[in-house]
């Protein structure tokens, strides 16, 4: 139990069915997620980046089962949680929350603040006198860095940093061990992210929880986060302990979302590498490496052979056929 990882997920998949109009038959599958396998230490912050529409939301929240895989493995404190549902899953539930993206279509607008989070105590029974209860959410909004006094108002009230700390205290309410953030910052003002981010780390300090913080942005999972995974149609293309991944990337895609990442040192000669068109349609993905009709120095082979995950160096994993 010792040197076991929080979660291991194996090989997972999440594959939608394509459907022939309303009442047709499949015609094939959006391999949303394909073949993902990744781990998460107890405390530790996993980065998972990547454009959108490559399947780092589907996968998030499939480790944590808000959204059912279609295949693979995903085992939280050693025990695979795929097989569980009813009442065994619902008595895990506690241990993974979500922080979702939209701050404002997140919180119920017809609930007081006080409702949203104690509905959380509420369901897992962590709170059932009145009074503890309100004790409760009111040391829950001042950990947030919100004025307890809140407690009635609405979520129309607060402002969108406001809305996510609301978000937060949501999710830290039941004391998880893991929370899944998916791109968190993304719908704040650039002088929010910042304030937002710095109370991910606190509370993670303080609480032990382990973050898997999903987002598009390099520069955000950067400085948050111990090791960082990097997606692209469904699978990782690339992963490796953040400082090194940043300063030396193996992979092109990764090279070219780092590329994009604004520097703060004037004398760096870091070249903008540009990426033509979008990520292409998981219903049909390109031949070969999925990557190769964007990337800057694919070869003849690249247009066959699918590249697989290779350790380049210690810790270091990348999948493409020319990474050295
Ligand atoms: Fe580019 Fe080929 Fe590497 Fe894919 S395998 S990233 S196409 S060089």
């Amino acid at each position: 139990m010792e040197n076991m990882n929080l979660l291991e997920v194996h090989d997972l998949k999440v594959h939608f069915p394509v459907r022939q109009g309303l009442f047709g038959g499949v015609r094939g599958y959006v391999k949303a997620v394909d073949g993902v396998s990744l781990s998460i230490g107890a405390g530790e912050t996993v980065g998972l980046v990547g454009e959108s529409g490559c399947g780092k939301t589907t996968l998030g929240r499939a480790v944590i089962r808000l959204i059912e895989p279609s295949a693979g493995s995903v085992r939280f404190e050693g025990e695979e949680i795929t097989r569980f549902s009813g009442a065994e899953l619902r008595s895990r539930r506690r241990h993974f929350q979500m922080i979702f993206q939209d701050p404002y279509g997140s919180l119920n607008p017809r609930m007081t603040v006080g409702d949203i989070i104690g509905e959380a105590l509420d369901i897992h029974r962590l709170a059932p006198e009145p009074e503890a209860r309100r004790k409760r959410i009111e040391e829950l909004l001042s950990q947030v860095g919100l004025d307890p006094a809140h407690f009635s108002r609405y979520p129309h009230e607060f402002s969108g940093g406001q809305r996510q700390r609301i978000g937060i205290a949501r999710a830290i309410a039941v004391q998880p061990k893991l929370i899944v953030c998916d791109e968190p910052v993304s719908a704040l003002d650039v002088s929010v992210q910042a304030q937002v981010i710095n109370l991910l780390q606190d509370l993670q300090t303080q609480l032990k929880v382990a973050y898997l913080f999903v987002a598009h942005d390099l520069a955000v999972v950067e400085h948050i986060s111990t090791r960082i995974l990097v997606m692209y149609l469904g699978r990782i293309v690339e992963h490796g302990p953040s400082t090194e991944l940043i300063a030396d990337p193996r992979h092109p895609y990764t090279q070219a979302l780092i590329s994009a990442v604004p520097e703060v040192d004037p004398a760096s000669k870091r070249q903008r590498i540009f990426l033509g068109g979008d990520v292409p349609s998981p219903i049909h993905p390109p031949s070969g490496c999925p990557f190769h009709p964007r990337c800057p120095v694919a070869e003849s082979r690249c247009r066959r052979e699918v590249p697989q995950l290779r350790e380049i160096k210690p810790g270091c994993f990348a999948a493409c056929h020319l990474a050295r």
